[in-house]
């Protein structure tokens, strides 16, 4: 996700915290590696444009903001900035009378099906009573994918095979969902490859019939300009309230979330990120600026860890973490975490100063089962002192773990490398970040 333009930002805010004094020269370079990353990353040009001038302006008579040094200002007008074109998170609106009728429009194959599916499925959670419904006559197929997405998360899906017209189909299913006492209806509406009057006409009836709070624009992130010019099309004649961006986990560029907001007006309310039905987040500006510029996303790796495991070990993890205290007690526990945390790889970029690092790893999770038998076979002194392992120490765990002495001494210096690494942050103070992120 955005790996290209959090390489490049990551490139211009290492260069810039070396930087002792913020001359002239220092600053136009920061600026036109800024322009050329944003250019590259397919960010719409109006933007680029704004972007640069705005940051510009506000470098004119800025003064080193206290507790900062002349770069890292630099870094928070970029941050600010960042946070600007992205714009102010904005969480669904509501109806005054149920159901809140959420209509999702776009071109086909965008993923538009997939992610009525994610939306539903992400309100349930929260602990609302939510259904479905496809006002597509033109593909049965459609209608039946969303209706077996919808089964196998227990939602009802509302739909009536016989009924050929768009309106009368809308309006049946409407009534159906209405009597259900639902909160939330998620209306998925037919797509075609490429935009057509008949199906805009259709969407603006559709529109006016049943009133949607919220018409949100399903984009394909990896179309990048092309998806914006579709979108805006779609604002032109049906009018928007949002946009979610799907696909985003395959976007290296990221150009079409930095473009949105500013070029529709409107702000992006969700992103999915793969193809499962959990792969499905709400949009934070804060937290994807942050991504950006390679100061990481801890707290998304916080929550990760919090949703996935026990909230007090979760915390005393990350503080044991931060404060480079480490044991192979903690390192058998983590590796317990991240099974239930997903692809190692996600987590990793995560952390600060690593995500722009890590371009195409990948990590073998058989080493996990490893290391972790090893690590078994330890006593519990052991874990806490690793130190006291010597070579009789190292025989015992090799025999007791079926693994050889070789593999012994190969986690036993990982250990000490990422205990030397979590120091070397911590002095750093890497893991922190550089100013106080406003909240
Ligand atoms: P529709 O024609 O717009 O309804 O598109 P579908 O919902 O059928 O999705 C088209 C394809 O995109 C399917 O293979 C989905 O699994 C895939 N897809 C949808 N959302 C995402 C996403 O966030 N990430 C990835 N990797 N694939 C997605």
């Amino acid at each position: 996700m955005f790996e290209l333009l959090t390489e490049k930002f990551s490139n211009v805010v290492e260069k810039l915290k070396r930087a002792k004094k913020l001359d002239e020269k220092t600053v136009d370079e920061a600026l036109k590696d800024i322009r050329r990353a944003l250019i590259e990353a397919d960010v719409n040009i109006e933007v680029v444009q704004k972007f640069l001038n705005d940051i510009k302006q506000k470098l004119v008579g800025q003064e080193v903001i206290k507790g900062l040094n002349a770069g890292e200002t630099v870094i928070k007008l970029i941050y600010d900035e960042l946070l600007n074109i992205l714009g102010k998170e904005e969480p669904l609106k509501k109806a005054e009378k149920t159901p809140t009728i959420i209509m999702l429009v776009g071109l086909q194959g965008t993923g538009k099906t997939t992610t009525a599916g994610k939306l539903a499925n992400y309100l349930k959670s929260k602990g609302f009573a939510v259904g479905v419904a496809s006002t597509d006559v033109r593909r049965p197929a459609a209608a039946k994918q969303l209706c077996t997405l919808a089964e196998s998360i227990n939602l009802p899906c509302f739909v009536d095979e016989e009924e050929k017209d768009a309106i009368k189909l809308t309006e049946k299913v409407i009534e159906k969902a209405k009597n259900a006492g639902l909160s939330y209806l998620i209306l998925d509406t037919a797509g075609r490859l490429h935009i057509d009057q008949e199906l805009m006409d259709e969407l603006v009836e559709i529109k006016n019939k049943v009133h949607p709070t919220e018409i949100l624009y399903v984009a394909d992130a990896m179309q990048g300009q092309d998806a914006i010019n579709t979108a805006k099309e779609y604002h032109e004649k049906v009018g928007l309230t949002g946009v979610i961006l799907t696909k985003v986990d395959g976007d290296a560029k990221g150009g079409i979330a930095l473009s949105v907001r500013q070029v529709l007006g409107v702000p992006i309310k969700f992103v999915g990120v793969g193809e499962k039905i959990n792969d499905f987040e709400p949009f934070h500006p804060d937290r994807i600026a942050q991504r950006i510029l390679g100061l990481g996303d801890i707290q998304s790796l916080i929550e990760k860890m919090q949703a996935a495991i026990d909230e007090d070990k979760a915390e005393k993890m990350a503080k044991r973490m931060m404060n480079a205290e480490f044991t192979l007690e903690d390192l058998k526990e983590q590796l317990q975490m991240i099974k239930n945390l997903g692809p190692l790889e996600n987590i990793l970029k995560m952390i600060p100063g690593i995500g722009s690092k890590i371009k195409d790893l990948k990590v073998d999770n058989k080493q996990f089962v490893k290391i972790e038998a090893i690590i078994n076979s330890m006593t519990p002194e052991e874990r806490q002192n690793p130190h006291i392992i010597n070579g009789s120490r190292k025989k015992r765990i090799a025999r007791g773990s079926g693994t050889t002495i070789m593999d012994v001494n190969k986690v036993l210096k990982q250990y000490k490398e990422m205990k030397k690494l979590m120091k070397k942050m911590k002095k750093s103070g890497k893991m922190k970040l550089p100013f106080n992120m406003p909240n």
